[in-house]
């Protein structure tokens, strides 16, 4: 494309996004580099190895498609797979694309700056060198920066500190160890049962209790195997045609729309069927709150037969909006409180004073423990642009642009900041979609628009500062209409002090993401401009 740089493209992150990005753009002829922090490949599968990680979105469909030998040839062994069989397939993908000789691991870029004058980013990696390319790819990651409270006194705490998204590669034995977990998201949900039949006692601190369908997870039939080979393409466009770009069965009437019985019947028939489909069960749960209620108390009916110890039970079950917060899958939670060596201590009015060499304080009483599991989730969607020192046209730092929250288009790129492209960025579906079927979909734009480019002789795409504030009104629009906007969770930069709170992924549907995506461009681009 030019001699002038270093690479045509420079891809940070080596997630399942960066690694199709990879192999697309070299299948492209582009020269590539991909640039990541951690050792290894894999991103979200590198990262989270607590005990009980897996996915939640079957593992039949949570996986590229791009290939249909690769999707043919790879055997998943269960409804939700393990993260080290999840790593096992990205480790798979980068050796049967040959990927690996273009990703720089252990590098973090630590900095990437537009010169107008070139048309090119400079890109400075923490070991200080710098590297030229037309394009920046930004395959950060939407759940790659972990969120760590700044609790007081936490250096002065004698015993192990862990964080689910940073977990040692080692592993860890808690046998005979006493134990804290703090939250009790999705991370925290996965790790608790496991962890509690290792360690001696688990002291579990809650904040907000949160809404968990069980998995009823179970090694795949190779008929059902079979059946969805034999019709990979049919079962993908299926899923395309859903607004989570997931598919499952569900029913396209209202909750009101039947009597209390048979209501009942419907939910029970979705608990039975189990995880993240239960909101399917009818069309208005995330936008009507009175047809939410009848879930939500279903669900904590549920709860409440589980947990043997009616106080607890109320103190584990949401008196809130179902799927509000993400909706947490589970494989034994809430049984889990039923053990002798399970401890659940309430911090939703009394926080967590801080630490002490032994443990922490919560108003004053002291909770001794030899490990603690920070629990805690991440800097969502924005963390991990925020630590790059990012700087478009004028020397304009992104962290300032986006100090009120970020703004995108199509969560694709960003005014002010020329040939930089994101995949899965803030204002697209990313997120509330399933999350391989998103990035295939970026990928491809991306991959599209830059040949598109080559073949007119363009070097510089920016999105039109008009046409991004007209796309996040209406990511804002769309996001008001929904139940999900109503309460404080890491879609709006909930857990994150100081965070402006804007619900940041774009909750209209991935369908009519995508003909918005394709309508642009076949309009030649319509609202970027392009030299
Ligand atoms: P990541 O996998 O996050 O990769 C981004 C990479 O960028 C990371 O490796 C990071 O180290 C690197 N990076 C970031 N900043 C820099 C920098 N400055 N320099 C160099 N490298 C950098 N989604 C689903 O759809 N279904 C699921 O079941 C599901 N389960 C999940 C379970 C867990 C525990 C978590 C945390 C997330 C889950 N997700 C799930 C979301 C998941 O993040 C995505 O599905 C997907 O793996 C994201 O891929 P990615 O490549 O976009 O980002
Ligand atoms: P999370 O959902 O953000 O949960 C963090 C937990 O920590 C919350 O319970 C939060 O409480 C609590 N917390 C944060 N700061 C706290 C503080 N200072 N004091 C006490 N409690 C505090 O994070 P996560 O569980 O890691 O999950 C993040 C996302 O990753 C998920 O929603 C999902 O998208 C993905 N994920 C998926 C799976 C899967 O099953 N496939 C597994 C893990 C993660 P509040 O609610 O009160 O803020």
């Amino acid at each position: 494309m030019t001699s002038a740089t270093d690479f045509d493209a420079v891809v940070v992150g080596a997630g399942f996004a960066g690694l199709y990005m990879l192999h697309r753009l070299r299948g492209e002829g582009y020269r590539v580099r991909v640039y990541e922090a951690g050792a290894g490949i894999g991103g979200t599968w590198y990262w989270n190895r607590y005990p009980g990680a897996r996915c939640d979105v079957e593992s039949m469909q949570y996986s590229y498609q791009f290939s249909e030998e690769l999707q043919q040839e790879w055997e998943w062994s269960e409804k939700y797979a393990t993260q080290p069989e999840i790593l096992d397939y990205a480790e798979h993908v980068a050796e049967r694309f040959d990927l690996h000789r273009d990703i720089q691991l252990n590098t973090t870029v630590a900095a990437a700056v537009y010169d107008e004058g070139g048309d090119v980013w400079r890109l400075e990696l923490d070991g200080g060198d710098v590297v030229t390319a037309r394009y920046c790819v930004m395959a950060l990651g939407c759940l790659s920066t972990t969120n760590k409270p700044d609790f007081p006194g936490l250096e002065d705490f004698q015993g192990a500190v862990y964080h689910t998204g940073e977990w040692p590669h080692e592993g860890v034995d808690f046998t005979s160890r006493r134990v804290a977990v703090i939250g009790t998201g999705s991370s925290a949900i996965q790790s608790i049962p496991v962890i509690a039949e290792q360690a001696e006692h688990l002291t579990v601190f809650q904040r907000t209790p949160n809404f968990a369908i069980p998995a009823w997870n179970a090694p795949l039939e190779p008929d059902e195997v079979r059946a969805i080979k034999a019709d990979y393409a049919g079962l993908r466009a299926k899923a395309k045609a859903r607004q989570t770009g997931v598919y499952f069965l569900s029913n396209e009437f209202s909750a009101h729309s039947v009597n209390a019985a048979e209501r009942e019947g419907i939910y029970e028939e979705f608990w039975t069927r189990g995880g993240l489909s239960f909101l399917g069960a009818f069309d208005d749960l995330l936008v009507d709150e009175t047809a939410n209620a009848t879930a939500a108390a279903f669900v904590r009916a549920k709860i409440r037969e589980k947990v043997a110890n009616p106080a607890l039970a109320d103190l584990l079950a949401p008196q809130t909006i179902i799927g509000c917060k993400r909706l947490c899958v589970d494989s034994g939670y809430f049984e889990t409180f039923n053990r002798d060596n399970v401890t659940l201590v309430d911090v939703s009015e009394d926080a967590i004073d801080g630490f002490t060499a032994s443990g922490l304080t919560v108003a004053g009483a002291a909770h001794n423990f030899d490990a603690v599991v920070f629990a805690t989730g991440f800097d969502a969607m924005t963390g991990s642009f925020t630590r790059i020192d990012i700087r478009g046209r004028d020397g304009l730092p992104l962290n300032r642009k986006w100090e009120a929250g970020p703004r995108t288009y199509l969560g694709l790129c960003t005014a002010g900041f020329p040939n930089m492209f994101m995949i899965t960025g803030p204002g697209s579906p990313s997120v509330l979609a399933s999350m391989i079927q998103t990035i295939e979909q970026h990928v491809d734009w991306i991959v599209d628009c830059m040949g598109h480019m080559r073949d007119k002789g363009q070097v510089m795409i920016e999105a039109e500062l008009a046409d991004e504030d007209a796309w996040v009104e209406h990511v804002n629009e769309a996001a008001a209409k929904s139940l999900r906007s109503t309460c404080s969770s890491w879609y709006l930069g909930g857990s994150i002090p100081g965070r402006p709170r804007v619900f940041m992924p774009y909750i209209g549907g991935f369908p009519i993401y995508v003909e918005k995506c394709d309508s642009v461009a076949a309009a030649d681009y319509a609202g970027f401009r392009l030299a």
